[in-house]
């Protein structure tokens, strides 16, 4: 009897790499693109005031206090709203549900790392299309015939944004396929594509709220969409798991939408904080990308990323290094608070006056 056969049946994946999440508290973690701000006063009561007796029951089957706080945010109707468990899982439900095509769908070449992932993993066809050496997507690329298209916007981890002229630009030249928008860090900056979902039926925009609303530990996201598209969505999540956002989930995270003033203090407080971390690094001669987002790409001409990284990680300092082509001398840096970013700036100096 032979052994082992059975091994030619398991998957073959290589999975996502997420940023390390060391469980030490000395570590000051600027690896993740986590927000350094707690969430809002009012999720934290929420929290607090749940009535845990309820948890006996399965949640709302479409998450129902969440798509509702999130349709009235954007002035859309509920059925215009999916809920998920962060972004992550709803960009694996439309993955799933849109891109089933012979032809391959297409993306940059330096975007979000866990599209090939899905790809590989739901046996999609892809292509991806160089951005320019500023790390921007040349939107022509998008006029070829394709599967379907998905797009961050801003990109990550380049943080460089894409204007809705130029989305409108892809939508205008993709009629006929599922347009994804995948917003994860749109509120530090950039213009969303929401609104967008009116007029073009093909759209889906996803939004998380794990970075500007302070939730990552959470796990919720939301698309927006046409219902129709919704419906898909949702037959999808009712294939695998009827239930993904948990009760508590559901109530903190239209919380964290109705407390727009919070939203707003913290967010700006996050781009003031960015503006000023580029400059000081420019001062210290790193070549900063364009940031529309809660982090800063960046890489300096004289000193090795992988170098700065492990200096950084010496001094309890994590970042975020990629060993990729085209990007494998530069450095995805969180923002911090302000204290956090000077503590960085601090140990950067260490390592240039040290070499
Ligand atoms: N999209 C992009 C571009 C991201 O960087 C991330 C964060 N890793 C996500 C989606 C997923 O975030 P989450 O699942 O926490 O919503």
């Amino acid at each position: 009897m032979s052994e082992g056969l059975w091994r030619k049946n398991l998957i073959n994946i290589e999975p996502y790499v997420a940023g390390e999440q060391p469980a030490s508290e000395d570590i000051l973690k600027l690896n993740a693109n986590e927000n350094p701000y707690p969430p809002s006063p009012m999720v934290q009561r929420v929290i607090r005031e749940f009535d845990a007796e309820g948890l006996k029951k399965y949640p709302s089957m479409d998450a129902a206090v969440l798509r509702e706080a999130a349709a009235e945010y954007y002035g859309l109707k509920k059925e215009n709203v999916f809920a998920g468990n962060g972004s992550d899982d709803v960009l694996a439900a439309a993955f799933r549900a849109f891109f089933n095509s012979d032809k391959p769908i297409v993306f940059p070449d330096i975007t979000y790392s866990f599209y090939p992932v899905w790809c590989s993993l739901l046996n999609i066809p892809y292509r991806t299309f160089a951005v320019n050496e500023a790390f921007e997507i040349n939107t022509e690329d998008y006029y070829a015939p394709n599967g379907g298209v998905v797009i961050p916007n801003p990109n990550a981890p380049t943080s460089v944004e894409l204007g809705r002229d130029r989305i409108t630009d892809i939508l205008e030249h993709n009629r006929d396929c599922i347009v994804i928008i995948d917003e994860a860090y749109i509120d530090f900056g950039g213009q969303s594509s929401v609104e967008l979902i009116k007029k073009y039926d093909n759209l889906v925009v996803t939004q998380t709220f794990s970075k500007s609303r302070s939730l990552a530990g959470m796990r919720i996201a939301a698309a927006f969409a046409a219902p129709e598209l919704i419906a898909y969505l949702d037959a999808v999540k009712d294939s695998y798991n009827s239930y993904p956002v948990d009760s508590i989930a559901s109530a903190a995270a239209a919380a964290a939408l109705k407390d727009r003033e919070y939203f707003e203090k913290t967010r700006r407080q996050i781009i003031r904080t960015r503006d000023s971390f580029a400059e000081s690094l420019r001062g210290m001669g790193f070549k900063v990308l364009p940031s529309s987002t809660n982090f800063v790409f960046c890489t300096h001409p004289e000193f090795s990323a992988r170098d700065i990284f492990e200096y950084a990680r010496s001094r309890n300092i994590y970042i975020r290094y990629f060993d990729k082509p085209r990007i494998d001398n530069y450095l995805r840096i969180t923002i911090g608070t302000d204290r956090q970013m000077n503590t960085l700036e601090q140990v950067l100096r260490e390592f240039i006056i040290k070499e």
